[in-house]
């Protein structure tokens, strides 16, 4: 008997039997810039196919010119050469799995002078204004979708999902806040804005016939103002049924939404009520979505009848084999999501390629081919930190012998200091996931033991990786020493605590943190009332776009006051995340933080800190001054080997500490175990 029964049942749907409830969510990866695209992604989908998800979703692609998410966004129409998608579909095929094929038209999220809409207003996230669609343009659209079906279905998909949340066109047309200027067929009333996606379903599965999968993804909470109400929703739904959709999948908020989504600080299984809501409305089987990252969360939606199926997207970068390790009893094997978006989401708006923090494998399948057998070595690892930690579990994966040696008394070295942070308690299970492994693999862990040069020259080992990680680093200001000051990795242990009036040196990612921690609520992102309470959501989904009021507007302000600084000019966090800045930002803001840019630093007195900005001088009187000021490599170790004719191999921070970051320690281990 499995521990998930529910999530492991098989479903026939429509002509497709997918063999458990779990759907890799469509993804927006890039893949395709990178080289040998055809061959990344077919084995990127065929690994999640191994691994037993039950049905994939490809990434979107228009079903004409207009409807490109940017100009160089894969469309999908007569003039596409389906060889390569038949190379994908074979491969998941041959792998076992089912896929379908995402139709996204972007609306006007378009990033390139042909953006289309409902009507002529620009969204606010994009400054590209759309050209509004006439009802023939409207019509041929709806054919292009229908075309799009026909030609997956001729390219082996075995169905396609129709896009219609998350505010591109389908949505734009279903919502007053972008469909209030037409009174033609497609628009006037609800009625009328339900027609295109009612439309597009019934062309579609005209084309296509009944033995082909139709997904259709609704916007079950559009999170914007003059959105649909939940009673509309659950209206649409009934709707898409009717016209031909097999499962109805469901999307939370529209990307220009003030709400958070899908980040690490929105609590796990947040928008199910929503899910709920549609749910209650249709026979069809529904897809629940966003911050579902266990297997024992995605069984309990099932089981509580909120959904039929669970939409992963993120937790299968992170695990390609999240369903066969469940099905297996290894479910504390399963590398999760830990929802920081660092490799995914806020890669590709940066316009890179997505992968994952926790799994750099994701998206460079084809880079990592493992060997066999390996030359086992023994190798001792020093610092148990993420580098220290991913290397350890990969080369032993990999089937070397690997001694770690951490000076403290626990593993984890700065995810410690994360996931004390408020919406980043997640990093724990990242800690969990490598202390699990770590045991399971046989790494023998030296806790309390710090490695000194004659120990490792004595110990005979084949490789020597240090991970030493870095120490926070102490600027040059005159009083620095002064016992109100101290730095960001004491705050954050908790070996200090600042009083009322706090000003934060360094405004980067730490400084920020910091921030947070001392200003934010952990329970915000832990439970979903206090959440949606606190970014004035209506669970009741009665309310147009399922808002009362603007977001935060109701969370009092915390007794500490906190000023933030930084040398640089311009805006603080600049650097942070896309995905997730914005919302530390808004968090910040509401706590009445201050932040003062362009300034240079005098001196730290028993008055305070004393700095210049714009050539004035400025005394900032505070009880304690944090430094957030960044990291400097700790290589004592690497210099005494050195002195031995001892060549040792850096990585992490100990390697480079600027701009350390988690992404690139975690990617560089592994890599560094493939090669060793
Ligand atoms: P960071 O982002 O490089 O920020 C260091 C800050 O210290 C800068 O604001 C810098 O600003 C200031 N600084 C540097 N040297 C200084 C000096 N000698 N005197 C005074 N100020 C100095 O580094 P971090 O905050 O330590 O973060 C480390 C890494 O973790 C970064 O890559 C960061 O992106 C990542 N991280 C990200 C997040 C997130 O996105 N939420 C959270 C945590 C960490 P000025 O030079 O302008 O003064
Ligand atoms: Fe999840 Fe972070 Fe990996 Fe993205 S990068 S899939 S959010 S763990």
């Amino acid at each position: 008997m499995t521990s998930y029964p529910r999530l492991l049942e098989p479903l026939t749907v429509g002509p497709a039997t997918l063999r458990n409830r779990i759907v890799m969510g469509a993804m927006h990866t890039r893949l395709e810039t990178l080289d040998r695209p055809t061959e990344r992604v077919a084995e990127f989908y065929a690994a999640r196919a191994r691994g037993e998800a039950g049905l994939i979703l490809t990434n979107g692609y228009s079903p004409n010119m207009e409807g490109r998410l940017e100009e160089d966004s894969e469309v999908f129409d007569d003039s596409t050469d389906l060889g390569p998608h038949r190379v994908i579909t074979s491969a998941v095929h041959e792998a076992g799995g089912l896929i379908a094929l995402q139709i996204l038209h972007a609306g006007r999220y378009a990033k390139h002078p042909f953006a289309v809409g409902p009507g002529k207003d620009r969204a606010r996230i994009n400054p590209i204004a759309p050209r509004p669609l006439a009802a023939d343009d409207v019509w041929h659209t709806i054919a292009a979708f229908a075309r799009t079906t026909e030609l997956a279905r001729e390219a082996g998909y075995d169905g396609v999902e129709i896009m219609g949340s998350e505010g591109y066109l389908i949505n734009e047309f279903t919502a007053e806040l972008t469909n209030d200027q037409r009174d033609d067929e497609f628009g006037g009333d609800f009625a009328r804005r339900c027609r295109l996606p009612v439309e597009i379903l019934q062309a579609a599965r005209d084309r296509a016939g009944h033995d082909f999968l139709i997904i259709y993804r609704i916007s079950a909470i559009d999170l914007v103002d003059r959105g649909m109400t939940g009673e509309q929703a659950a209206d649409l739904a009934r709707q898409v049924e009717v016209a031909g959709a097999d499962i109805i999948n469901t999307g939370i908020g529209w990307h220009e939404s003030a709400i958070p989504t899908i980040a690490a600080s929105v609590p796990r299984g947040a928008w199910t009520f929503a899910t709920q809501n549609v749910k209650d409305a249709v026979s069809v089987p529904v897809i629940a979505s966003n911050r579902i990252n266990t297997p024992a969360l995605a069984e309990e939606l099932l089981a509580s009848g909120t959904a039929d199926l669970v939409s992963m997207a993120r937790p299968l970068l992170a695990d390609p084999d999240f369903a066969r390790k469940a099905r297996t009893g290894r479910s504390e094997q399963i590398n999760l999501c830990i929802g920081c978006n660092q490799a995914c989401l806020d890669q590709i708006f940066t316009n890179r390629t997505a992968s994952c923090m926790v799994n750099p494998r994701a998206g460079h399948e084809i880079e990592f081919t493992r060997r066999d057998p390996v030359t086992r070595k023994r190798i001792a690892v020093v610092g148990a930190g993420p580098a220290g930690m991913a290397f350890a579990v990969n080369a032993a994966e990999l089937g070397h012998r690997v001694i770690l040696f951490e000076r403290n008394d626990r593993l984890g070295g700065q995810v410690n200091l994360a996931a004390v942070v408020p919406g980043k308690a997640e990093f724990r299970e990242m800690l969990g996931y490598y202390t699990r492994r770590l045991a399971g693999l046989g790494v023998e862990v030296r806790l309390g033991a710090a490695a000194d040069a004659a120990t490792l020259e004595a110990g005979g080992f084949d490789e020597v990786v240090l991970a030493t990680g870095v120490t926070p680093r102490i600027p040059v200001i005159d009083g620095v020493g002064h016992p109100m000051v101290m730095t960001y990795a004491e705050v954050l242990t908790g070996a200090r605590v600042p009083g009322r009036r706090v000003a934060i040196v360094g405004a980067g990612g730490i400084g920020f943190d910091v921030a947070e921690f001392l200003l934010g609520d952990a329970a915000e992102s832990l439970d979903p009332a206090a959440f949606l309470r606190a970014w004035n959501v209506d669970p009741t989904l009665a309310t147009a776009g399922a808002l009362v009021g603007p977001p935060r507007a109701n969370v009092p302000r915390p007794g500490r006051e906190v000023t933030m600084l930084q040398r640089t000019a311009g805006r603080p966090g600049a650097r942070l995340g896309k995905s997730t800045g914005w919302i530390l930002k808004a968090r910040l803001r509401q706590a009445g933080v201050r932040m003062v840019p362009g300034v240079s630093y005098t001196r730290i007195t028993g008055a305070g800190l004393h700095y210049e900005s714009d050539g004035q001088p400025a005394v900032l009187e505070v009880d304690s001054i944090v430094l957030c000021t960044g990291q400097e490599s700790e290589r004592t170790l690497y210099e005494e080997l050195a002195a031995r004719g001892i060549g040792a191999r850096l990585i992490g921070g100990a390697d480079v500490a600027a701009e350390l970051d988690a992404v690139r320690a975690i990617d560089q281990a592994t890599r560094l175990a493939y090669a060793i």
